[in-house]
């Protein structure tokens, strides 16, 4: 069996160091707060809003809850999010998505100030990550990174393949490996000869949103492998983008589906909100 990437357990470990982190800004005067927005009441978003409120809770962050309706307006929204970018109590801002189809993602997501943008999904947070300069790093690429260094996975001069290329996944996470001195390649839909660039690598990082798609064939023997897909099966359970037990015997680690990447996203968001105090401190 290869080693299991226990997302679960860093997870928690990176929540009760966050713990101790906002005990100590509090006893500075300084109460991290995290503004949530949810437009409409769908259900899967609900459940993703109730739990990053949870680990706030856990951590000692104070969430501010804005459920808006699902009518609300664009400019409604914008009007919000100006508000709260003023207001000096509010550290984080986080806009659950999807949002209602009247309304722009992306309108959204550039409206929140970047020293806000806990997510990571503004151009200036992206453009900073690309130059190698200080920024908020989406949160499940970082999670990937956390899970990494945390299971004494090297990255520097290894043979890294990304499997995917969207703005939240695929391109990040290539930069962060490549950041810490990875030798990164990313493959998409369009890329050809795939079995003989994945069956280089020493890590390869699968986010192409297709159950069970990466089988041993496309593997090295002793490669470690993140499964970012998340998907449910016909009986309720989760896979991801690879299929675990085809693989099982083939790689050195991995990251299992439910309990790897996924858990990983929350707690990085959290970890994101309480450097936007420390930041703000700086
Ligand atoms: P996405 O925006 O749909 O992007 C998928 C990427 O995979 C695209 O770049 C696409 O290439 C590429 N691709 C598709 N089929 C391929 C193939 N056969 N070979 C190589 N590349 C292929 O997906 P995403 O948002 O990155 O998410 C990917 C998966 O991760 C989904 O299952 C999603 O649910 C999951 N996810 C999980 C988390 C988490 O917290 N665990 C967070 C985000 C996403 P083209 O660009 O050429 O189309």
């Amino acid at each position: 069996m290869p080693k299991l990437i226990d997302g679960k357990k860093i997870a928690l470990e990176i929540k009760n160091e966050l713990k101790v982190k906002v005990e100590k800004l509090k006893k500075e005067g300084k109460d991290v707060c995290l503004a949530v927005i949810q437009v409409g009441n769908d259900a899967a978003s609900t459940v993703y809003v109730n739990g990053k409120k949870k680990d706030c809770e856990y951590i000692g962050i104070r969430s501010l809850s804005y459920e808006l309706p699902e009518e609300t307006t664009e400019q409604d929204l914008l009007n919000l999010i100006e508000n709260l970018n003023g207001n000096a109590n509010v550290h984080g801002i986080l806009v659950q998505l999807p949002l209602p189809s009247h309304i722009h993602e992306e309108i959204i997501t550039q409206a929140i100030s970047p020293e806000k943008d806990v997510d990571g999904f503004h151009e200036v947070n992206i453009g900073r990550l690309c130059i190698g300069k200080e920024s908020f790093e989406c949160c499940t690429p970082a999670g990937i990174i956390q899970l990494l260094k945390r299971s004494e996975i090297e990255i520097e001069g290894k043979e890294c393949v990304v499997l995917g290329r969207s703005n939240n996944v695929g391109k990040p996470i290539a930069l962060l490996l490549l950041e810490e001195n990875g030798t990164v390649t990313i493959a998409h839909s369009r890329t050809k000869k795939l079995k003989e660039i994945t069956k280089r690598a020493d890590i390869v990082v699968v986010a192409i949103g297709k159950p069970k798609f990466i089988t041993k064939e496309y593997l090295k023997p002793g490669s470690v492998v993140v499964d970012v897909g998340i998907h449910r099966n016909q009986d309720n359970t989760l896979c991801g983008d690879v299929d675990f037990e085809d693989v099982a015997e083939t790689v050195s680690a991995i990251t299992p589906v439910p309990g790897g990447v996924g858990v990983m996203t929350r707690a990085m968001l959290m970890y994101n909100c309480v450097e936007a105090v420390c930041k703000e401190a700086l």
